[in-house]
């Protein structure tokens, strides 16, 4: 088995007047209409000599034509060599841009995307579902929650919470982390969403990395008290410093990891004793390869490991179910049940492959598929469909 071609799909599904962000961004008034524009993602397509097809996702969040350049610039490396050597290749793409520093973003964006696509052959080739070729299934069934109700008025995130409950989640994240001047309305629509689901449904919260770190404290102990399973990215992504000391302060267990990149952050994270539960994603954190490594050294801290999906396609939703069903510390698995869009759902989530998500879910749990590699056959004339420039 040998990679015969390589080629990336840079994708794009528009959406159409947003009224607000539906999660937090920094400096939203002016950066909001730009990010919201429309769902992306980047796909990478690797043939084999002997007619395998594997399929990886990159998880970027504007510009898919910067990670697919990347891709496109990287595949001479990939040409001739066999995919069962995805560690091998893996250090191989790394080592070509980190002494210029390139260890995180686009870069490490395109290298996920790779490395899935490899996983999902050497899955292929051994005729099993891609958690049993990384060891076993820990987990036939695991936890799953609702994400999330949006930001919006404490009564309609309410409204969404109820309705989501009465579908059958038994936990559910709500976004908050409106900004400076807002704090109020979190607040308001974290205790409205408690009230109306009651105290036996699990509630996580997410701002994002909207908060200071004195208001996050203010906003933790408020999500103690309404008896919240997780308080997730409470600050900027990068203030390690901050997350370790709020750790201290407060009680609800602080979750993160979404916007970090490899073993090397993580292993910061873990150090510094910044999180109760890591939630890399694997179409940004390096892929499989990376993804397992940081679960498996969050397990050497006794910190839990919930991936991280969010508005992807399905392939990053695909492969992060067998990583929930292979990691021994997997808690929760992040099941997407609603779009930014309340009226315009997520294509690439549903067009572009015969991948059932919705049918992955049984009320408040989840499973991986268990056909060979990541478990579905793609369709590419629905992607080129979606193919973007920008
Ligand atoms: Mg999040």
């Amino acid at each position: 088995m040998r990679i015969a071609r390589v080629r990336a799909y840079p994708l794009m599904a528009r959406i159409e007047g947003l009224a607000e962000a539906p999660v937090s961004v920094p400096r939203s008034s002016t950066t909001a209409d730009l990010i919201f524009a429309g769902y992306r993602a980047l796909l990478v397509r690797i043939d084999t000599d002997d007619g395998r097809q594997g399929v990886g996702e990159g998880l970027v969040r504007l510009a898919p034509n910067a990670a697919s350049a990347i891709i496109e610039a990287l595949a001479p490396l990939l040409i001739g060599r066999d995919p069962r050597d995805v560690d091998v290749i893996w250090e191989d793409l790394y080592a070509t841009m980190v002494n210029r520093g390139h260890t995180r973003g686009f870069m490490i964006e395109a290298i996920s995307a790779i490395d899935i696509a490899l996983w999902d052959l050497i899955a292929q080739e051994r005729n099993l579902p891609l958690h049993k070729a990384l060891g076993g299934t820990h987990h036939p069934t695991f936890p799953c929650y609702a994400s999330s109700v949006r930001i919006k008025p404490p009564e309609a995130a309410a409204a969404d919470a109820r309705a989501l409950v009465a579908d059958g989640f038994e936990a559910i994240k709500l976004k908050i982390g409106r900004g400076p001047g807002r704090l109020h309305e979190d607040l308001d629509a974290v205790a409205a969403v408690r009230d109306a689901i009651g105290p036996d449904v699990r509630l996580m919260v997410d701002a994002n990395g909207g908060y200071d770190l004195a208001t996050a404290v203010r906003v933790a102990r408020e999500l103690t008290r309404l008896g919240c399973a997780w308080f997730e990215e409470p600050l900027p992504t990068d203030d390690l410093p901050g997350y370790a000391a709020l750790r201290r302060k407060v009680d609800v267990p602080i979750a993160a990891g979404e916007s970090w990149f490899t073993r090397t952050d993580f292993r910061e994270a873990l150090v510094r004793e910044t999180v109760d539960v890591v939630q890399p994603d694997v179409s940004r954190c390096g892929g499989v390869s990376e993804a397992v490594k940081i679960a498996r050294m969050a397990s050497a801290f006794h910190v839990a490991f919930a991936p991280h999906t969010g508005q992807s396609s399905a392939v990053c939703l695909a492969t992060s179910l067998h990583l929930a069903a292979a990691m021994p510390n997997t808690t929760t698995y992040e099941f997407i049940a609603a779009d930014w869009s309340a009226d315009q759902a997520n294509p690439l989530r549903t067009e572009l492959s015969d991948f059932d998500f919705a049918n992955m879910r049984d009320g408040g749990t989840a499973r991986a598929p268990d056909r060979p590699g990541i478990g579905m056959t793609v369709d590419w004339d629905a992607v080129e469909r979606y193919r973007t420039e920008g």
